[in-house]
C-alpha cells in the first residue's frame, strides 16, 4: 500500500468555514483549446468549498483510504523538522499546490526511496527540480489548463488596478479620507495603451482575448507564433524577441514557465529596455524576475508599478522586500486558487490518481516527466534543469 503526502496550505486564521459566499459554482464546459475538464471517476467533495487548505484535503481522504493507502495532509514543508522532511523517506506519492509548493530538490528526491510520483495540484511544476526527477525515474504531473483563465482573470484586474491606481485610493477610503487628488496624481486610463506578454500560451493568450474590448494595442513574444487568423483577430503585433517588445510596450505581463533559460529575464539590464514609467504584471513565477531590480526600478521611477502574486520562495519570508517597495500591487499567491479553480484542479488531482492507481496512461497533457525523460506537456514547455536554487529561504517564512 502507498503512503501519499499532501503539502496544503494552511486553513483560514478563522477556522475552516463552515458557511460560503455563494451556493454554486458557474458551470464551464470545457476548456478554450477544446481540451476536457478533469474526469476522474468520482469526486468527494462539494464543488465550490475550500479544497486546497489542510482541512479541505484536495478532497482525497475517503478515495485513498478506501483502496487502503495512507494519506498525511500536512502545511508543514519547510526546513529539516518539517512534517514533510519527516515523511518523505517512505513516501510513494507527493502533492502539493504552487501556491505552498512543497520545494522538492534533488536532496529531498535522495531521500524518499520509494517515491515514483510528484503530483502539482495546479500548474506549474518548477518547485521540483525536473532533473532529478528525470533521473531518478519519477514521474510527475500536473492538472494543465485547470486554472488557466483563473490566472488571466487576475492579469487583468491587476493592469487595470495599478493603471487607475486603485489601491492606494481605496486605502484612502479606509483611512477615512476623501483625497482626490492623492489618488488620481498616479492615475491613468488603460484605452490607447501598448500592452505585451511574454508567452501566449492558454494564459497568455487569454488575457490578450480578455484585454481586446479596452481599445488598447496588444504585443506579444513567444517562441512559436499564433496562428494568423488569431493575430488578425486581436489585432496582435509579434516580437521575436521578448527584448524588443519591451521598448513598445506601456504594461508587460509575464505568462511563460519557469526554467533555466526564463530564469531572471528582468533584471536591471533589460529593465532599461522598457519605457520609463511601464508597468508589470507577473502571474507566473516570482523568479522570472531578479528581486532586486525590481525595488531599484520602482524606487527609481524606470517602473510605475508592478504587481503579481508569486514570489520566490514562497510563503515569502516577513522581510521580503516586495511587502514593501512603492507603487506595488502584490497579493499573496492565489491566483489560480480560487474556489472555482480548486473544484477543477482537485478533480484533475483525482484522476491522475486514479490513472496511476489502475496502471492507466495518464493524459498527455498533465504530463511533465515521465520514464526519464520530459514527457507530455512537460516536453513542450519545459526544459531540463533545475530551477528551485534557493528554496530553502522558505522555511525562513515562520521565523520572521
Ligand atoms: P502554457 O504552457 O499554455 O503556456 C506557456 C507559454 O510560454 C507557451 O506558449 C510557451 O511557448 C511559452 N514559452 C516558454 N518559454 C518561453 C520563452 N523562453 N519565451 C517566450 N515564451 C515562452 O502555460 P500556461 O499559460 O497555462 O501557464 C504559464 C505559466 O503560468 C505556468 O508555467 C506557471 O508558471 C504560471 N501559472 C501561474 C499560476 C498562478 O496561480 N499564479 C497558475 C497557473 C500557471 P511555446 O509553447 O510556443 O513553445
Amino acid at each position: 500500500m502507498a503512503k501519499i503526502v499532501l503539502v496544503l496550505y494552511d486553513d483560514p486564521v478563522d477556522g475552516y468555514p463552515k458557511t460560503y459566499a455563494r451556493d454554486d459554482l458557474p458551470r464551464i464546459d470545457g476548456y478554450a483549446d477544446g481540451q476536457t475538464l478533469p474526469t476522474p471517476k468520482a469526486i468527494d467533495f462539494k464543488p465550490g468549498t475550500l479544497l486546497g487548505s489542510v482541512s479541505g484535503e484536495l478532497g482525497l481522504r475517503k478515495y485513498l483510504e478506501s483502496l487502503g493507502h495512507t494519506l498525511v495532509v500536512t502545511a508543514s514543508k519547510d526546513g529539516p523538522d518539517s512534517v514533510l522532511e519527516r515523511e518523505l523517506h517512505d513516501a510513494e506519492i507527493v502533492i502539493s499546490q504552487p501556491f505552498w509548493p512543497a520545494y522538492m530538490t534533488a536532496e529531498r528526491i535522495a531521500k524518499a526511496k520509494k517515491l515514483k510520483m510528484i503530483v502539482t495540484a495546479g500548474i506549474g511544476s518548477d518547485h521540483t527540480d525536473l532533473q532529478a526527477a528525470i533521473d531518478n525515474n519519477i514521474t510527475v504531473a500536473e492538472v494543465t489548463f485547470c486554472n488557466s483563465i483563473s490566472v488571466a482573470e487576475h492579469v487583468v484586474m491587476m493592469i487595470i488596478s495599478l493603471v487607475r491606481n486603485y489601491i492606494p485610493s481605496y486605502q484612502w477610503v479606509v483611512k477615512g479620507g476623501w483625497n482626490i487628488a492623492d489618488c488620481v496624481a498616479r492615475s491613468y486610463d488603460v484605452e490607447g495603451m501598448h500592452i505585451g506578454t511574454v508567452a501566449a500560451g492558454r494564459i497568455g493568450l487569454a488575457v490578450l482575448r480578455r484585454l481586446k474590448p479596452f481599445g488598447v494595442h496588444l504585443h506579444y513574444n513567444d517562441r512559436h507564433r499564433l496562428p494568423e487568423s488569431v493575430e488578425k483577430e486581436l489585432g496582435l503585433t509579434w516580437h521575436a524577441k521578448r527584448e524588443d517588445m519591451y521598448g513598445a510596450c506601456d504594461v508587460v505581463t509575464l505568462n511563460c514557465p519557469l526554467h533555466p533559460e526564463t530564469e531572471h529575464m528582468i533584471n536591471d539590464e533589460t529593465l532599461k529596455l522598457f519605457k520609463r514609467g511601464a508597468y508589470i504584471v507577473n502571474t507566473a513565477r516570482g523568479k522570472l524576475c531578479d528581486r532586486d531590480a525590481i525595488v531599484r526600478a520602482l524606487e527609481s521611477g524606470q517602473l510605475a508599478g508592478y504587481a503579481g502574486d508569486v514570489w520566490f520562495p514562497q510563503p515569502a519570508p516577513g522581510n521580503h522586500p516586495w511587502r514593501t517597495m512603492p507603487h506595488h500591487g502584490m497579493t499573496p499567491h492565489i491566483s489560480g486558487t480560487s474556489l472555482s479553480a480548486q473544484s477543477r484542479y482537485a478533480a484533475g488531482t483525482r484522476e491522475i490518481l486514479e490513472c496511476y492507481f489502475e496502471d492507466r496512461p495518464i493524459r498527455d497533457e498533465y504530463l511533465i516527466v515521465q520514464g526519464g525523460a520530459l514527457a507530455g506537456v512537460g516536453a513542450h514547455s519545459y526544459s531540463k534543469g533545475n530551477a528551485t536554487g534557493g528554496s530553502e529561504e522558505a522555511a525562513k517564512y515562520k521565523t520572521i
